[in-house]
């Protein structure tokens, strides 16, 4: 501190005084600030004036707690800033503070001046009881009245957090509800200097308050008294006494975490509502342009055919053939298409009953090898028939659309292999292929409605993304399963399990992991 005569004039100063450097640390304390805060001022000498700030308002960094103040104070025009501070033995005080900076020969000083509020009963240390009486002495009605009853008892069962603060602004009340959104208690809240809290948004809403507006706060808020964060919305008025003057104001704050939940719900169903209309509107253009695809070349076909007929020539039957065949696509399609609408609707009928997959298989592959071109089919099979309960013209056209497939994804000269095989309670079906393969992500989604694998154009390869998705429904309707291992350029290999005649209620085996997805095909 600057020479003895100025210590001896803040000796002599009835007001408590400390004194700091540029840093905070405390530089001296007159013996009125000595009796006050119970400290010493040889306890005291170069500790940062931080050490009197309680944990719970020591969110500034330790050592800018005066420079906050000093900060507060310019934005309350020189008012004093009513805080609490912590007295050695570790009880609480509330007091006002006026604080000023001068540089001196040493360096920056700043003098801290505490003065304890008159008016106010220091909270911390009393009872609840007392506090209520602080309150009423707010009320508007006398205490011990029936309106103060009435009062009470509104204030206390509103369903709504409700506070009032004088003009220091200090909560001088506040009802449970209110403490329940703070996650703290009525003795850390009442009492609490509303000027000490860190959020900006709500200080302004205390200055627009003092000056007599009305002020609105809705975002998160962080409680200084319990650390909590709750999703807010407070409105904040003032109060007029008599004379006109700002008395206080009062605060009423909702918690509105539920309905944050339920509005993030209502967003969430929303975008995936929007998120399955994109998707049928890719669809729906995807799907005509598919339905379109074997129209053009079928027509062709047909106006040969009947300009030969017209100019009597002979017919060539692999002009009808072909013409057959775009016939034939397109029914699929439109199969694929009331098949997928019938499984949403949950109205595809399956006719169960005993018989042999091996034929089927055989059935399959001989309606494939006229689309099978150069590609060379493996068929293996078990000697015996292999006997299960099932739909027979449902399970073709799995078989099919598998096969299909197969063909679809490899190159024209490679080999897709079929292999029937007997696993225990099960008949086990694979299909393999030697072509593109399946990225390891898409492998559950291929047997999703509408799903194409990303790495395929539509020109290309063609398909509406429903094959897969009938089949594991007409497949796992016969309580089997269906899955593909793959990996990407090495081929896929599908497998269907289906329970055998014998089996009574087998469980179907689980697909094996993905990491174990070696191939037969090489
Ligand atoms: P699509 O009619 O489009 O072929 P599917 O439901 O049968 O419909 O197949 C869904 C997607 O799965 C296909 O678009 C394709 O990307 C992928 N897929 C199916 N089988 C194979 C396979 N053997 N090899 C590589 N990708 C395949």
């Amino acid at each position: 501190m600057a020479g003895d005569d100025f210590r001896e004039l803040m000796n002599a100063m009835a007001d408590p005084l400390v004194a700091c450097d540029g840093d905070e640390c405390v530089l001296y304390l007159n013996p009125a600030a000595e009796r006050l805060l119970g400290w010493t001022l040889k306890e005291l000498r170069g500790e940062p004036f931080a050490r009197l700030v309680p944990e719970r308002l020591r969110t500034f960094d330790g050592h800018s707690f005066l420079r906050y103040l000093l900060g507060r104070r310019r934005a309350l025009s020189g008012r004093p800033v009513r805080v609490f501070l912590l007295r050695h033995e570790g009880s609480e005080l509330e007091v006002e503070v006026t604080v000023g900076t001068a540089m001196g020969g040493g360096g920056e000083r700043i003098a801290v001046v505490l003065r304890r509020p008159p008016e106010l009963p220091d909270y911390t240390d009393e009872p609840l009881e007392r506090v209520s009486s602080a309150v009423h002495a707010h009320a508007p009605h006398p205490p011990g009245s029936a309106g103060e009853r009435a009062y009470q008892l509104v204030f206390e069962n509103a369903p709504l957090g409700l506070f009032h603060f004088d003009t220091a602004p200090t909560i001088v009340a506040c009802n449970d509800y209110f403490v329940r959104i703070m996650g703290s208690s009525k003795r850390l809240l009442i009492g609490l200097n509303l000027l000490t809290l860190q959020d900006e948004a709500i200080l302004a809403c205390v200055r627009d308050v003092l000056a007599g507006r009305h002020a609105y706060y809705e975002g998160e808020y962080r409680s200084v008294t319990a650390d909590k964060l709750t999703p807010v919305r407070a409105h904040f008025a003032p109060c007029f006494g008599e004379d006109g003057q700002v008395e206080g104001g009062v605060g009423i704050v909702e918690d509105v975490t539920e309905q944050r939940s339920a509005e993030a719900e209502r967003n969430r169903l929303f975008r995936e509502a929007q998120e399955a209309i994109r998707v049928r509107d890719d669809f729906l253009t995807i799907a005509s342009h598919e339905l379109k695809t074997p129209l053009t070349p079928l027509s062709l076909r047909l106006a040969s055919l009947e300009r030969r007929m017209e100019r009597k020539e002979p017919v060539d039957p692999t002009l009808l053939r072909h013409a057959r065949q775009h016939l034939v696509r397109l029914a699929a399609l439109i199969n694929d298409l009331l098949d997928a609408s019938r499984i949403e609707a949950g109205r595809l009928a399956l006719h169960f009953e005993p018989m042999r997959l091996d034929a089927i298989v055989e059935r399959a592959l001989t309606t494939m090898d006229a689309e099978r071109g150069q590609h060379r089919i493996d068929y293996s099979h078990p000697e015996e028939g292999v006997r299960i309960r099932g739909d027979p013209y449902r399970l073709e056209q799995v078989i099919a659309n598998l096969l299909e497939n197969a063909l679809k994804y490899s190159p024209a000269d490679s080999t897709v292999r079929v292999t029937l095989d007997v696993r225990g309670d099960f008949a086990l079906l694979s299909v393999s292929d030697e072509g593109i393969g399946i990225p390891r992500d898409q492998q559950e989604q291929l047997f999703e409605r509408y799903f194409r694998a990303r790495n395929v154009s539509i020109t290309s390869y063609g398909g509406l993304g429903l094959g897969l998705y009938i089949s594991r429904d007409i497949v796992e309707r016969h309580g089997g399963r269906i899955w593909v291992e793959s990996e990407v350029g090495r081929g896929a290999t599908f497998y269907v399990a289906l329970p055998l005649l014998s089996a009574a209620n087998p469980t179907p085996p689980e697909p094996r992991p993905a990491t174990d997805s070696t191939h037969q095909v090489h």
